[in-house]
């Protein structure tokens, strides 16, 4: 692999908040910035040197924005395989197009995992009301999942064996889905692993995720859960990332019952859950992305301290008072670093920011990064 040095350009596909803080790291270093997708006035093409604004199937565009860039990458998974594949024709494109195609759909996901050998929780293809009845039956309580274009919670439902499933299924719309036993975790984990094209990989420490309304709230690093699950939990995401050839970062997300692993979702980029890295890593989950796709070294990351992240959704904009949320509150706090993504337009579940804190231990840093949060809505 050639490797692209500082003064070449990286392209990104999508153009949200991974792709700006992609981009800052990739401009610390000296690279060009280009960056590709649908939208207009958006997270990274506020902070790349030219943002192309084409739709994915817009052959001639993606054309023009593949040969001004030296390598592409993704922030978004949901890049349809062909765009990837035209761009590849004039740059490499990292990770690969195959990664996309087994991290855009989830049965292929579970397929791929339990092929590698990492357990998974029981799981049903479901492409009619009859076959989610009888996966009902199979499996009890259950989450159904749209195969396809599901993030954040996003075409899931919370199923009941009491549940009508013909009810259940026509909230689908009628697409393919995946039908998935309801996992009663102790914890959900995830492990960021960057692989170079020689196969090397490191891993950042095991993160332990909270989520509410299916969306990523809070991640503190390290878990805490012990050698023997953290080992299991870094196994599953390095066997994931060398079983998919993924060069890049990817992440992968896990639940966790008892001492078993059991692996739920890959991510082929960084990861919401891996955002403190920036501020208490010495190599951020970004920067690791830029050096695996440029063939730059790649070190062990190492923790500077115990850390916490809380992500800033929509409704902090939306409940705070008319002069909006008390940034000032944020930034008079220590070891404590506030990230905005530039969005103007504040829905609910939408992530807006982030805030990290590091401290002495993970509960501290939990505490107070939780704290921060709420301080932003002011004084009741
Ligand atoms: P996902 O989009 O698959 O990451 O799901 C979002 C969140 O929904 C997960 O992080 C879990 O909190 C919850 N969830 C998803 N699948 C299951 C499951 N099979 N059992 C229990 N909770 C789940």
């Amino acid at each position: 692999m050639n490797v692209l040095f500082p003064g070449q350009v990286i392209g990104i596909l999508g153009s949200g908040q991974l792709g700006r803080m992609l981009a800052y790291e990739a401009r610390r270093l000296g690279y060009g910035v280009r960056v590709y997708s649908p939208e207009r006035n958006t997270p990274t093409g506020a902070v790349s040197d030219v943002e192309t604004v084409g739709d994915w199937d817009d052959r001639e565009r993606v054309e023009a924005f593949a040969s001004g860039c030296d390598v592409i990458t993704y922030e978004f998974e949901n890049v349809p395989t062909e765009t990837a594949d035209l761009c590849a024709k004039h740059c490499p494109v990292h990770p690969g197009p195959h990664v996309l195609q087994v991290a855009q759909d989830r049965l292929r996901e579970k397929q791929a995992a339990a092929r590698l050998g990492c357990s998974v929780a029981d799981f049903r293809s479901v492409e009619s009301s009859a076959d989610l009845e009888a996966a009902i039956r199979d499996l009890g309580a259950g989450v159904l999942k749209t195969a396809r274009s599901g993030y954040d919670g996003k075409g899931q439902q919370s199923v009941e064996p009491s549940d009508d499933p013909s009810r259940v299924w026509q909230r689908t719309g009628g697409v393919r889905c995946v039908y998935e036993r309801r996992v009663p975790f102790d914890a959900e984990v995830s492990v960021v692993v960057a692989r170079s094209a020689l196969g090397r990989t490191v891993t950042y420490p095991v993160i332990r995720n909270v989520h509410r309304n299916r969306v990523l709230d809070v991640s503190v690093c390290p878990a805490g859960l012990g050698p023997k699950v953290e080992e299991a939990a870094r196994r599953t995401a390095v066997g994931m990332a060398e079983g998919l050839d993924v060069v890049g970062v990817v992440c992968v997300e896990m639940f966790v019952v008892g001492e078993e692993v059991l692996m739920n979702e890959v991510a082929p980029r960084p990861h919401n859950s891996g955002h403190w890295s920036l501020d208490a890593a010495d190599v951020s989950q970004f920067e690791m992305q830029l050096r695996a796709v440029c063939g730059l070294p790649l070190v062990e990351p190492q923790l500077r301290a115990p850390c916490a992240m809380a992500n800033l959704l929509g409704e902090i904009w939306l409940e705070s008072g008319p002069n909006g949320p008390r940034w000032d509150a944020v930034l008079s706090r220590p070891r404590t670093r506030l990230h905005l993504y530039g969005k103007t337009d504040p829905r609910p579940l939408r992530k807006m920011g982030h805030v990290t804190v590091w401290a002495e231990d993970t509960a501290e840093a939990e505490r107070q990064v939780l704290d921060a949060r709420t301080s932003l809505l002011g004084s009741p």
